[in-house]
């Protein structure tokens, strides 16, 4: 499953309709070089284009790879923008990968980003701690124990990814008060199945990182081999909800092409309505009805 999502394959030169090299056309919420403003409290500052993993499926495949310098070098001027910009309460640090970058330009940047008065927040996004778990090593620690507070999203495909190594690295950054989620990508093939997902989701709880986005494959050009149907992805959330622990639930999304963001994807489980009542489907497909009171009810 893991080879499938890293090697290349003869699949990919096949370019499918409606895909793309920038589906999120994130090239036009850019607002400086590296930094795409596309909601209104948070920011997403693309901080290297070396990754410490060239996934096959990914979202960044038109930037990333080869030219290092070449994000960090709007690094002031993404600094100066988000300073700017005091609505910004939470800035998402991804690439690439951010913690290719050496402990002093890690320290350099979470202490400039979290010196600025109106951010509130900082999150690391990364796939180091399942493909480079020495990378998180005690000089690293401590330059992330020094900012609070800090969240980590990990990159997380497949239950095998959870080696011994990889749980250690996720249980030292625990440990140091990194607060962990996980983004998962959908991939046909790869972890498509109920059983796959349960797996890998409740191996990252074991290791104190809580499954935050299960996303639909984005229509990157020569991904539909790794695409399932949304049908599918529904099915499979259908097939978490009830069945395990709700912590062991992301949210299923799709990044809408076009820019419009994250939209949340929910199996049908609200069935029907009348004046008085909202229809539910349990998880067992059993409905059971919620009394609704009208907004100007009277007592
Ligand atoms: C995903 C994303 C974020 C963060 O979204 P959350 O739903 O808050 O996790 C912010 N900016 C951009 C451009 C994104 O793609």
């Amino acid at each position: 499953a893991i080879r499938r999502t890293v090697i290349p394959s003869i699949e990919e030169s096949y370019v499918g309709k409606g895909e793309s090299a920038d589906p999120l056309a994130e090239e036009h919420t850019t607002a400086v070089q590296g930094l795409v403003h596309r909601y209104p409290d948070r920011v997403l500052f693309l901080t290297t284009s070396f990754c410490s993993t060239y996934c096959r499926y990914c979202t960044r495949s038109r930037m990333v790879g080869g030219h290092t310098e070449a994000l960090q070098k709007h690094w002031e001027e993404a600094l100066a923008y988000i300073t700017e910009h005091t609505e910004v309460r939470d800035v998402v640090i991804s690439g690439g990968d951010p913690l290719t970058l050496s402990d002093e330009m890690l320290d350099y940047l979470l202490g400039r980003v979290t010196g600025i008065e109106h951010v509130e927040m900082v999150r690391i996004g990364t796939k180091v701690p399942m493909v480079m778990p020495q990378r998180i090593n005690e000089s690293l620690l401590a330059v992330l124990r020094k900012y609070k507070p800090i969240y980590m999203s990990i990159h997380a495909t497949h239950p095998d990814e959870l080696t011994r190594e990889a749980a250690r690295a996720c249980n030292a950054l625990a440990d140091n008060g990194v607060v962990l989620g996980s983004q998962t990508v959908l991939l046909k093939g790869v972890n498509d199945s109920v059983p796959v997902l349960t797996d890998l989701f409740h191996k990252l709880l074991r290791v104190r990182v809580k499954p935050y986005y299960l996303f639909q494959c984005d229509p990157i050009s020569g991904s539909q081999h790794f695409r399932t149907t949304v049908d599918k992805g529904k099915a499979l959330m259908q097939g978490l909800r009830g069945f395990t622990s709700g912590y062991a639930i992301p949210q299923y999304v799709i990044d809408t092409p076009g820019g419009g963001g994250k939209v949340p994807i929910l199996p049908q489980y609200e069935v029907g309505q009348d004046d008085e009542h909202l229809y539910l489907r349990n998880y067992e497909g059993k409905v059971f009805s919620y009394p609704t009171a009208r907004e100007n009810a009277t007592c």
